[in-house]
């Protein structure tokens, strides 16, 4: 661990937002201002201490960067795709970069580092950065939707982050809808809502009603079944394609039962919404939305807001993680 010069004081803070293919690294000052930023590939064919190691070259280059030392640094709050045991920080599993499982993620940074480390799922930190700056300022209860390749929540119950008993509350993605019917997701489970309408499950169900014989243009589009992704699903759906607007009915049908499901458990009427499918717009949430008041038998008002922070709410949010574990010790 580097010297702490006399007099310096541990003022800034550092948001990780590890993704399943991206890295990103931000260095905030005491304003919560962005005074430095790194970003990189995560690799995932490396075991958890080659990718920790290459991780905390990082973050020293990134406090290089901007021109401040580690002694500075108040803590790191690390957002991934993971489920993670939050009091002892300790990663069980992480979607796509599955080697990154069972291993106390927390400790090892923070001895090597000698900064205080908060690790958390990336969907918690993005429900804290949308609350604290983003959509969500102002509401005392609020859920982050993340609707993208998987989808999840994150709670924010009066003002706090909700984890749950272990950690891992707001994996409602993986709520059961349909009871062992329909595709096997990655969590175990068939009949999970994710898939039925994530982004890389609608694929598969476009390829499964191609191969039983349906047509469609996003064959042509992908140029070829096996190519079709969500890009191509919009495309076609703007072209009239039939099976493109039976895709898109499906993802609706089930984000509405979703939304209603998690509005009938917690009462909490503002949900913000983040993730690569809300590019589709209104003619994704407008159905959403039919589907939500088919079910919803009050009067009370119900708020659906696109989030606020584009692409920097991950670093923001991990950076945020660490922030707000420290106001509430
Ligand atoms: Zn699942």
């Amino acid at each position: 661990m580097e010297k702490k010069k006399k007099g310096e004081k541990r003022k800034m803070v550092i948001g990780i937002d590890v993704g399943g293919t991206k890295t990103a690294l931000g260095l905030f000052d005491e304003n919560r201002r962005l005074v430095a930023e790194r970003r990189g590939a995560s690799d995932p064919a490396l075991p958890p201490e080659a990718f920790f190691d290459g991780l905390i070259e990082e973050i020293k280059l990134l406090a290089d960067q901007g021109g401040a030392a580690l002694s500075q640094v108040r803590g790191v709050g690390l957002g991934m795709p993971s489920f993670i045991l939050f009091e002892k920080g300790h990663i069980v599993k992480t979607s796509n970069l599955v080697k990154l499982r069972d291993f106390p993620a927390r400790a090892y940074l923070a001895d090597r580092l000698g900064v205080p480390v908060v690790l958390d799922n990336d969907s918690h930190a993005a429900a804290l950065a949308e609350h604290r700056s983003g959509a969500g300022r102002g509401h005392e209860n609020m859920v982050y939707c993340a609707v993208s390749t998987g989808i999840s929540s994150g709670f924010i119950i009066g003002g706090k982050l909700f984890r749950g008993s272990y950690g891992w509350a707001g994996e409602s993605g993986h709520m059961i809808v349909t009871p062992d019917e329909g595709i096997l997701c990655g969590c175990g489970n068939r009949g999970c809502l994710m898939s039925w309408c994530s982004g890389s499950m609608i694929v598969k169900h476009i390829r499964k009603w191609l191969e039983e014989g349906e047509t469609s243009l996003m064959t042509e589009l992908a140029g070829g079944a096996a190519r079709i992704d969500c890009s191509h699903l919009e495309a076609a759906y703007d072209g009239g394609d039939a099976l493109a607007a039976r895709a898109l009915s499906q993802m609706a049908r089930y984000l509405g039962i979703w939304f209603f499901n998690l509005y009938s458990a917690l009462n909490i009427n503002c949900f913000v919404l983040g993730g690569g499918l809300l590019n589709m717009g209104e003619k994704l949430l407008l159905p959403v939305r039919r589907e939500f008041d088919r079910y919803n038998r009050s009067e009370m008002p119900v708020y659906f807001k696109e989030a606020e922070l584009k692409d920097r709410f991950g670093i923001i949010g991990a950076a945020e993680l660490f922030s707000h574990e420290h106001l509430l010790r």
